[in-house]
């Protein structure tokens, strides 16, 4: 479903590479985890595939079904059902969450050729979803992510995400600032979205959201590349080994 080949990419207008050369394929069902220390391009290499402008692509490709995404908007890149949950979730004011979920679900559905939500239908799905979510309608009256806690702005990304039900989902630090409860709340939302025509990518500084979210494949990222990939085994390795001695081989 993802192929990322021999990508370099830079901060736009500046000559900062962040991601030097990084290669991986995510298959169509498969949960793969990139883990590697604070500073080593995860967020970027999340931006990166969501489309967003502030980097520039300067040699390599991304191939999403076969095909280079490069040249796709954040918005086409949505409507294909790229989807990315922000490790910091952006406040905006004056749109009341629901409000925000249902133009975020009504484009998406337009992207595919189907037919407007109607009203009863749109507060149907979500209450469905939030309930799952244990996220309070009360909430969903509030502007997006305005006022929320660290643990309510998380649970509102996986409540966009299991609304929109994209393709390729991308989890960039989901389990920070969760306390145990909110994890594993956070973890059954998006384990109840795993299916054989799907893939995540869960992007985490701790082994500890992979108790409960299992990878099939566990990729470490430092500076910029992809220095070691292996199965769920690798992900206790770092925790009980650390970095160092991946990092040490790398080199
Ligand atoms: P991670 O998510 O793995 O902690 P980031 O992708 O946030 O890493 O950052 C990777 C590197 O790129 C860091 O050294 C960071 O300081 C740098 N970086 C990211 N965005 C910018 C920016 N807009 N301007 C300058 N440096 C940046
Ligand atoms: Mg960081
Ligand atoms: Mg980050």
């Amino acid at each position: 479903m993802l192929e990322i080949i021999d990508l370099h990419a830079k901060i736009a207008d500046t000559e900062t590479e962040i991601i030097k050369g990084l290669n991986l394929k995510v298959a169509a069902g498969e949960v793969a985890a990139i883990m590697g220390p604070n500073g080593s391009g995860k967020s970027t290499l999340s931006y990166i595939l969501s489309g967003r402008e502030d980097y520039e692509v300067t040699s390599g490709d991304i191939l999403y079904n076969g095909e280079s995404i490069l040249e796709l908007d954040a918005a086409e890149r949505a409507a294909k059902g790229i989807f990315l949950a922000f490790q910091y979730p952006v406040e905006i004011p004056g749109v009341a969450t629901m409000q925000f979920l249902k133009v975020a679900m009504n484009e998406q559905r337009k992207a595919r050729g189907e037919a407007e939500l109607t009203t009863p239908d749109f507060i149907r799905r979500v209450k469905e979803a939030a309930g799952d979510l244990k996220i309070d309608m009360d909430m969903l009256k509030r502007p997006l992510n305005v006022g929320f806690s660290g643990g309510e702005k998380k649970r509102a990304e996986i409540l966009q995400m299991a609304l929109l039900e994209p393709k390729l989902c991308v989890l960039d630090e989901t389990d920070s600032g969760l306390d145990i409860d909110a994890l594993k709340i956070v973890a059954d939302g998006v384990n109840a979205l795993k299916s054989p025509d799907r893939a995540t990518i869960v992007i985490t500084h701790y082994q500890r959201l992979l108790d409960y979210i299992v990878p099939d494949s566990v990729h470490v990222l430092y500076k910029g590349k992809i220095i070691r990939s292996g199965d769920k085994s690798l992900a206790l390795d770092l925790e009980s080994n650390g970095y160092a001695d991946i990092i040490g081989e790398a080199a």
